[in-house]
């Protein structure tokens, strides 16, 4: 959808926009009819949104939810449409339609300055009181990163898991963004050199912490602890991580109860 509606709206000039379903817009400044006299820049994907980039700075991010339709006509279409959320009418005379089947209104969009997508600092992402292994993995806090992956990178950076993310100073809030980039990237560098053009049925994940309690910490020698707690096991380094510290076993502390 990307790839088709990014070539074909090339260059396209935005005569009018306009809402219609309710609640279908989640912005309000600033006002869609800004997108007036601006051209098309090109298309994206960030994760399940669709966004459309004007000249000028403007974002049109578009979530299609599970019925939405993001359609391109060559003229303009009913306004009772009942399908019709969003319409953005081309000089040309050809319409971008947002439309929704079904009877749920769930699809949204949102027009944005393209400043407003810039993620916020690691800092501000992580300002609160958790700790650090459980809003890594927190996908609404950061997508993408799961336990195995926070054991890794929290042990590269050295920062204890049970850290609360609003304790972290900048200099930590940095190595932790390096420890990131770099414990990732470092996984797609193996992946890329290990996998070929058919993804083989077993695909080990290229670990040096996460599940290897008891043995040897491959920095530092210590031997890795973990802490078991129902579902999951964090494994960390006593000597890079929590200053020689051992992590109260969630299990026994339950049972001593
Ligand atoms: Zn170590």
């Amino acid at each position: 959808m990307v790839r088709r509606l990014g070539a074909a709206l090339a260059g396209g000039v935005v005569e009018s926009a306009l809402a219609r379903g309710v609640g279908t817009l989640k912005s309000f400044d600033p006002p869609l009819g800004e997108l007036r006299g601006h051209t098309f820049t090109g298309m994206q994907r960030r994760s399940k949104l669709l966004i459309a980039s004007f000249d000028g700075d403007l974002l049109l991010l578009v979530h299609l939810m599970s019925a939405g339709r993001l359609q391109l006509y060559d003229k303009p279409g009913s306004l009772k449409d009942r399908t019709l959320r969003l319409a953005i009418r081309l000089t040309d005379g050809r319409e971008l339609r947002l439309r929704e089947f079904g009877t749920r209104q769930s699809t949204w969009a949102k027009l944005l300055r393209a400043a407003d997508l810039d993620p916020p600092p690691l800092e501000d992402l992580l300002d609160d009181a958790r700790p650090l292994h459980s809003m890594l993995r927190d996908q609404r806090v950061l997508a993408g990163i799961g336990r195995s992956w926070a054991d890794e990178i929290l042990h590269t950076a050295k920062l204890s898991p049970f850290k609360r993310g609003n304790t972290l100073d900048a200099a930590e809030a940095d190595v932790l963004r390096t420890s990131m980039v770099g414990r990732l990237g470092a996984a797609i560098d193996h992946y890329e050199a290990v996998v070929g053009p058919t993804i083989p049925d077993k695909l080990p994940m290229p670990l040096t912490v996460h599940g290897r309690q008891g043995s040897p910490c491959p920095r530092c020698g210590t031997t890795l602890e973990a802490v078991f707690f129902e579902d999951y096991v964090v494994a960390y380094c006593p000597q890079c991580q929590t200053g020689g510290k051992l992590l109260k076993d969630r299990r026994l502390s339950r049972l001593l109860k």
